[in-house]
């Protein structure tokens, strides 16, 4: 990696101002999963083992730039406090005199947590007398926060114009593996995507499509694709504004895309509704295609046999739904049982499914980023990446 790491500064009795990401999911006012408090750890453990008075900010959810009493990163400041086995303050506004004075009474090794950065509208607006106010805090910027980085904010960008910025362990550690799948993949490299947000997904299908050595297509972006080739897809979730792009891939890249031929179709949405499995050119009219079927997952296993590398983004099928799961499950399971190779999975609901079939562990690499991941993996220059300091 080509940008300067925390370990690269002496943050011996100095503030710094470290950017993660804790936008966890919540419930009943806990943290109902804490994967990326946990994937901030390293970093922050780092600066407490090295003296530094670390000041953590965050977003979480969409506050709209208001404070907003049940966006509040009360219960995760809560939750870092038992990982860390320390206790962490939180600070009830990120900028202005309380957070200076808080800030100034610390002593090396203590650690404070910045509340929701989205509290105000200078945040997403990347506005620098905001960027300033939240800069002044600190002697030093450390940018942990991946699942942030292809946001132009004042956390991910501004500070970095205001303070020496450099990259924390995670952010290092997605920056290496995901740099190394654009640059240098273990070969064969398979791509696997799939999903409902097919708009969102067309650029990495362009870009994967240029650099893997195949690209195996599920979910709804298979729909899609399927319904570009010609097939009759009824009532299915297809993306009709991708037909075109979708038609002009097939004819481009026929050779490695890998599309379903079997699919579970149901005729209404919910679990009860009646299903069956049929063959990608009998989909009945006004049924829906809601997972691959047994064939599918059968060749998709074989091709991914004796892989280098494989990145996965999006689901299969309808996993939520227990008799649309199995496909997805099945290819997480895939993915766990192949030797020596580097797994990649990326998106939320991607990970959801992971972790349902138990199979977390067993995968290389799970990103902590998104539609950062996504990003990255489309080839784009992340803002919050490119604002740190080279090497
Ligand atoms: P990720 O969060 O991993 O990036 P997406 O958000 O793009 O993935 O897609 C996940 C959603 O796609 C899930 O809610 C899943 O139910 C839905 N999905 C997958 N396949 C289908 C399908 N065939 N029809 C409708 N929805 C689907
Ligand atoms: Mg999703």
């Amino acid at each position: 990696m080509n940008k300067k790491t925390v370990r690269d500064i002496d943050p011996a009795g100095k503030r710094v101002l470290v950017r993660v990401d804790f936008n966890v999911p919540l419930h009943n006012g806990m943290v109902s999963d804490d994967s990326r408090i946990r994937a901030s750890l390293p970093t922050i453990q780092y600066l407490i083992d090295h003296k530094a008075r670390v000041i953590l900010c965050s977003h979480l959810g969409r506050p709209k730039g208001k404070p907003t009493p049940s966006l509040s990163l009360g219960p995760v400041v809560a939750r870092l406090s038992e990982l860390l086995n320390r206790p962490v303050r939180l600070v009830s506004d990120c900028v202005g005199r309380a957070a200076a004075r808080i800030v100034g009474t610390m002593a090396p090794g203590e650690v404070v947590l910045l509340e929701n950065l989205r509290f105000h509208p200078g945040e997403e607006a990347n506005d620098p007398t905001f960027a300033q106010q939240l800069a002044s805090l600190a002697d030093l910027f450390v940018n942990d926060a991946f699942g942030s980085a292809h946001r132009a904010h004042a956390s991910t960008v501004g500070v970095a114009r205001c303070l020496p910025a450099v990259a924390g362990l995670l952010m290092e550690r997605e920056l290496d593996v995901l740099g190394r799948v654009l640059t240098n993949p273990a070969r064969p490299f398979l791509a696997i995507l799939g999903g409902a947000k097919v708009s969102d997904k067309i650029g990495v299908v362009k870009s994967l499509l240029g650099r893997a050595d195949g690209l195996l297509v599920g979910g709804g972006m298979a729909n899609t694709f399927l319904k570009a080739g010609g097939k009759a897809m009824g009532q299915s979730l297809v993306d009709e504004d991708k037909l075109d792009v979708a038609r002009e891939l097939l004819l481009k890249a026929r050779d490695k895309l890998l599309l379903p031929q079997d699919l579970v179709v149901a005729e209404g949405s919910d679990a009860r509704a009646a299903r069956r499995v049929v063959g990608v050119d009998d989909v009945p009219p006004g049924w829906k295609a809601l997972d691959i079927g047994p064939k599918t997952v059968a060749s998709f296993r074989a091709r991914l046999r004796g892989a280098g590398t494989v990145v996965w983004n999006g689901p299969m099928g309808v996993f939520e739904m227990a008799p649309f799961a199995e496909g997805t499950l099945a290819i997480a399971r895939a993915l766990a049982e192949l030797p020596g190779a580097t797994t990649i999975v990326g998106g939320g609901d991607t990970i959801a499914a992971v972790k349902q079939a138990g199979v977390e562990a067993r995968i290389t690499h799970i990103s902590t980023g998104g539609g950062a991941c996504l990003e990255f993996l489309e080839g784009k220059q992340l803002p919050g990446v490119e604002a740190l300091l080279d090497r």
